[in-house]
Parts: structure tokens; C-alpha cells; sequence
């Protein structure tokens, strides 16, 4: 055997791999440790002579694993949480992300009875670390992960690598492997990650997703970035890349001026009904100020009316590298400001007056229509109420005359969780009513069970104040929110803090999500807060439609700002307003 260690007690190892013969003549590749005066003219650390398949008992177990993949395609396009626990690099940064405090069982209660070192260590500290660590786990698959999560520098992990294959003949196992890449991949590393894809790619046939994701995002900021490609494609055998995937791919191409491919990836994305990152785009227009290019511009068009159709808004810096894009343009004076639009809906830049956000009566009449068929009487219906108690709600509000209000009982009472809730609603419904509104309010039959939040003279006060109805305790609100202030009329308004998402998923076309989120904006009161005595008060509702939009030689952006948390139900507040000088 041609294994040979030597200096391991000195810093700065190199790593040097080579195909050793063991016995029954399998060809293993070895990762070799030698002295940094051994091998001084090399420039990295890692490097490679051969490149032959190798038949290790972890190769085939990767290969198992991505069969496995293979056949659970369509049915399962996510990696399971089994092949996750052994392909720990994505799962580790996950778990640091989602909750720091996991009990995954690869990660057992002795989290502090060593620390990590944050220098490399020799052979003889590792041991010696080794020993004095108390878990029941494997030492090497702990360390690593928890080198992983807390971003270690890549020398430290080096040297752990080191000590590792120093053990084991030169071998250092699948697991490892991949959060070193991880942690290469994390500082920028991109001569270390190129390092790691040789070995990969010499020791195994195939590589699962997390690795090759990984290796996607280190392979695009070098001279090597086609490699990223091949990779995705490798993705692409045994599942939909992620919409990240495409990102870093096409930032890849566009790094390095090829910009079909950037936009053929793009396309590909979207024929996967992923929504592309906001960065991706960005990307388009940042490197869209340098060419002078018709095909090109009209792409970037249409990606600002795709953000329109899909209700995305860019970030402030994205806003930033729009209008710097239109003022780029040759010969077309485009001249871009920040501003906000005043409650008359003119914008305070140019004077135009930003789209309604009211629906024409046709406009109205057809979400009216889709929303009766795709949400109400659609097969959503019988998973969240029956199709009887439906029935006797349509009866109900086919005897009323239209209301004005109609208010979710449930979800307003529940908004301030300290005071009682029967006490919410009649304050609410009170202040309403006082206003001559006709008022409808969708509650649950246990809301008139008396309990210390629902007191009997409260809900017997709304009731002589408001139309109700009371459900079965399993139905959602949803369906009949929408059901009776539709019916109501184009009038009428709905309180909830509830978003409905999941109706708009239900709705088929981009035209009528567009619809349906415009009518939302123009017809849902969302409470903003409440005083004990004061009332309740709403958000105010615009009457302009905060929506991208253009008038051919004009484009107004509404965009996000970095510092400025927007909930869910909010609209951005700051525009991009761009029109061309004449
Ligand atoms: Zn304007």
C-alpha cells in the first residue's frame, strides 16, 4: 500500500489523493496527507490524479439512494427526511436556520461538554477531543455537523478532514465530504469547492440533490461554471430543481455573458410553475445596463409585466437597478424618481393617476362567477364544510336583502387575544352598526355556548345588532365569507384578518388571481388596532390599485424598502415612477 502520513503534528497539511490498490484489487481513492515542504509548488490543497469510478461501500450506497429518488419522482419530488439524515450538509444549515434548539437525534444533548475549536488542530488534538467528547455518536459526524451549523472556517474543517482520512486508509466518507463543501461553499471558497467536486466526482457515479445544489453554488463563480449546468442536470433525473437551482445557474451564465442560456433557464423555470427569486430578475436588468440590445429590453418587459400579473413587487435595490436599466437605454430619455402616490391616487412624481382599484362592473360580474364555481361550489367545498350546511347558508343569504359588511365573528374576536372575545365583536359590531350599515356576522355554533369568552348578553347584544350565522364547529368561514359579501354586491365590504390563500390557489388563471387580489385590496377591512373604549380602527383602503403598471411611456414600480416590514395584507407604500422625457 502506497499510503503515507507524515508531519502530522505540523500545521498546514496538504491533501493529496491518489488511486491505492487494497487487496482484492478494487481501486480505492486515497486522500493523502503529507508534509506542506513535500508538495510546496502546488497551489491548492486538494487535488486529484485519477478519476476512476470507485465501488465503496457509501458509493453504493449513494447510488441506491439516488434510485430510490428515482423511482419516488412525481409522486415525491422532495428529498425525504430518511435520506436527509444521512446526507446531513442541507439538513444541517436547515435546522440552524429553522430552530437552533432541534432534538434531532443526530444531535444529542452533550452540545456543550466540548468546544468547537476555532483553529486547526493536529492528529494528537483531534484524538485527544475525541476522548473527552461524552456522546454515544459517532464523534466525527457530530463535530462535522456542528462545524457545519456554526459556519467554522474552512481550515479547521480541513484539519478534522485531515485527521480523518489519516484514520481511514485516506478515506473520508460521503457525509463529510459534503459539509466541507457546505463550509467551502459558505466563505466562497471556490478553488476548495472545485477541490471537492473532483473527489466527488472521481469517488462517486452520482451525487444526491443537496450535494449538487451545493456544488451548483460554488461552481458558478469559476471558469468551470458549464460544470453547474451538467449538475442541474443531474438534479433534473431525480427531481424539479429548485427555483435557487435556476438562480444560481442563470446568475452563472449572466456572470460570464452567455445570455441564452441565462434566458433559456429562466424559460424552463417558469414552465415549472416556479416563481423566480426576485435576485434572479434583478440580475436580468443589472446586466441588461450594459448591452444594447431590442430582444433583449423586450424580455426585461416583460418581466416587469410579469411581476404586474403575479403581484410580486421588487426590492428597494431592485428598484434601484429598474430605473437605472430604463435610464440606460440609448436615445429614449428615460428619467426615473422614487415617490409615493397621494390619496387621490396621482402619483406625486408625474401627476398621472395610478389604475382604480375598483372593478368595472364587467370585471366584477366575472371574478363574481369563477369565485361561485372554482371556490364555492368547486370540490373544495366538501374538505372544509358539507355540501348541506352550504345549502342551508345560501338559503340564508338569498333571504336577506344585500348586506354591507359582512364580518368573520371567529377570526375579528380572536384578534386581541387579552380582552374577552364576545366583548370584541360587540364592540365592533356596535361601532358598525351606529354607522347604519347593514351588517352580517359568520360565526360558530359554539360561540353561543356559555363560556367565560363568550358571554351569553354580549352575543344576544350582536345578535339583535347584526344578521347571523352560526356554522358547525368544523367549517371554515372562508366559502361563506366570500359566498355573502359577493352575493352582497360590488358594495359591499368583508372584515377578516384571514388572507385567503388558499382560494386564490383554487382560482385557475392569472387574470382572475389578479382579479380577485384587487378585489380583496378594495374590499377587505383589515382592523389595525383597539383601544379599551376608543373603537376599533381599519387600515385605510387605497383607491388606487398598488400594482406594477405602464402606459407605454410611462411605468410605475411599487417596490419594497429594505428597512420597512410589510405584512402580508399590506400593500408597499413607495414607487418607482419612470416616464420617458417628450
Ligand atoms: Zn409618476
Amino acid at each position: 500500500m502506497t499510503f503515507c502520513l507524515s508531519g502530522i503534528g505540523s500545521f498546514a497539511k496538504l491533501w493529496k489523493s491518489n488511486p491505492v490498490l487494497l487487496g482484492r484489487g478494487h481501486s480505492y481513492l486515497s486522500l493523502f496527507l503529507t508534509d506542506f515542504c513535500g508538495i510546496r509548488n502546488q497551489q491548492r490543497w486538494f487535488s486529484l490524479k485519477t478519476m476512476s469510478p470507485q465501488n465503496t461501500k457509501a458509493t453504493d450506497l449513494l447510488i441506491a439512494k439516488a434510485r430510490h429518488l428515482r423511482k419516488d419522482e412525481g409522486s415525491n419530488k422532495q428529498v425525504s427526511s430518511d435520506s436527509s439524515h444521512l446526507f446531513l450538509a442541507g439538513a444541517a444549515k436547515k435546522r440552524s436556520q429553522m430552530n437552533p434548539q432541534s432534538k434531532d437525534h443526530a444531535l444529542p444533548p452533550v452540545k456543550n461538554t466540548i468546544e468547537l475549536p476555532t483553529k486547526p488542530l493536529n492528529s494528537k488534538e483531534w484524538d485527544k477531543l475525541k476522548e473527552d467528547f461524552k456522546g454515544k455518536v459517532n464523534f466525527e459526524s457530530w463535530i462535522s455537523s456542528q462545524m457545519a451549523q456554526c459556519r467554522s472556517s474552512v481550515d479547521v474543517a480541513k484539519s478534522l478532514l485531515a485527521w480523518v482520512a489519516a484514520k481511514n486508509n485516506g478515506i473520508v466518507g460521503y457525509d463529510l465530504l459534503v459539509k466541507y463543501l457546505h463550509l467551502c461553499v459558505f466563505h466562497k471558497q471556490t478553488s476548495e469547492v472545485i477541490d471537492v467536486y473532483e473527489i466527488m466526482r472521481a469517488r462517486y457515479k452520482s451525487l444526491e440533490p443537496e450535494a449538487n445544489t451545493l456544488l451548483i453554488r460554488g461552481l458558478i463563480h469559476s471558469d468551470r461554471w458549464r460544470e453547474a449546468l451538467l449538475l442541474l442536470e443531474d438534479i433534473k433525473k431525480v427531481m424539479t430543481p429548485s427555483r435557487k437551482n435556476y438562480s444560481d445557474c442563470i446568475q452563472g451564465a449572466l456572470l460570464h455573458q452567455d445570455v441564452n442560456i441565462a434566458w433559456n433557464l429562466y424559460q424552463e423555470l417558469l414552465a415549472h410553475d416556479l416563481i423566480p427569486m426576485l435576485e434572479t430578475l434583478k440580475a436580468f436588468f443589472d446586466f441588461g445596463k450594459d448591452i444594447e440590445d431590442d430582444h433583449y429590453s423586450k424580455k426585461l418587459l416583460d418581466i416587469l409585466l410579469y411581476l404586474r400579473n403575479n403581484h410580486l413587487y421588487p426590492g428597494e435595490s431592485f428598484a434601484h437597478s429598474i430605473k437605472t436599466w430604463f435610464e440606460s437605454i440609448p436615445g429614449q430619455q428615460w428619467k426615473g424618481q422614487f415617490t409615493t402616490i397621494q390619496n387621490s391616487g396621482q402619483c406625486s412624481g408625474c401627476g398621472k393617476t395610478i389604475e382604480s382599484i375598483h372593478l368595472s362592473p364587467e370585471e366584477y360580474e366575472f371574478l363574481k362567477g369563477k369565485i361561485m364555481r372554482d371556490v364555492i361550489d368547486g370540490g373544495d367545498q366538501y374538505k372544509k364544510t358539507t355540501p348541506w350546511e352550504l345549502k342551508r347558508f345560501k338559503n340564508f343569504v338569498k333571504s336577506c336583502p344585500p348586506f354591507d359588511i359582512v364580518i368573520d365573528g371567529l377570526n375579528v374576536a380572536k384578534m386581541f387575544p387579552k380582552a374577552r372575545e364576545s366583548q370584541v365583536l360587540l364592540e365592533l359590531v356596535s361601532q358598525l352598526a351606529k354607522q347604519n350599515l347593514r351588517l352580517l356576522v359568520l360565526g360558530r355554533k359554539h360561540m353561543l355556548k356559555k363560556s367565560p369568552r363568550w358571554r351569553k348578553d354580549e352575543m344576544e347584544m350582536v345578535r339583535e345588532q347584526a344578521s347571523c350565522f352560526f356554522a358547525d364547529n368544523i367549517s371554515e368561514d372562508d366559502p361563506f365569507l366570500l359566498y355573502a359579501t359577493l352575493h352582497s354586491g360590488n358594495h359591499c365590504k368583508f372584515v377578516t384578518k384571514d388572507l385567503m390563500r388558499d382560494h386564490k390557489a383554487c382560482l385557475s388563471d392569472s387574470k382572475t388571481q389578479h382579479l380577485f387580489f384587487k378585489w380583496q385590496q378594495g374590499h377587505q377591512l383589515a382592523i389595525r388596532n383597539k383601544f379599551p373604549g376608543s373603537g376599533i380602527t381599519f387600515q385605510h383602503i387605497l383607491s388606487h390599485d398598488t400594482v406594477v403598471q405602464t402606459t407605454g411611456d410611462s411605468w410605475h414600480i411599487p417596490y419594497d424598502e429594505d428597512l420597512v416590514e410589510r405584512y402580508s395584507y399590506e400593500v408597499p407604500t413607495k414607487w418607482l415612477c419612470l416616464h420617458r422625457k417628450t
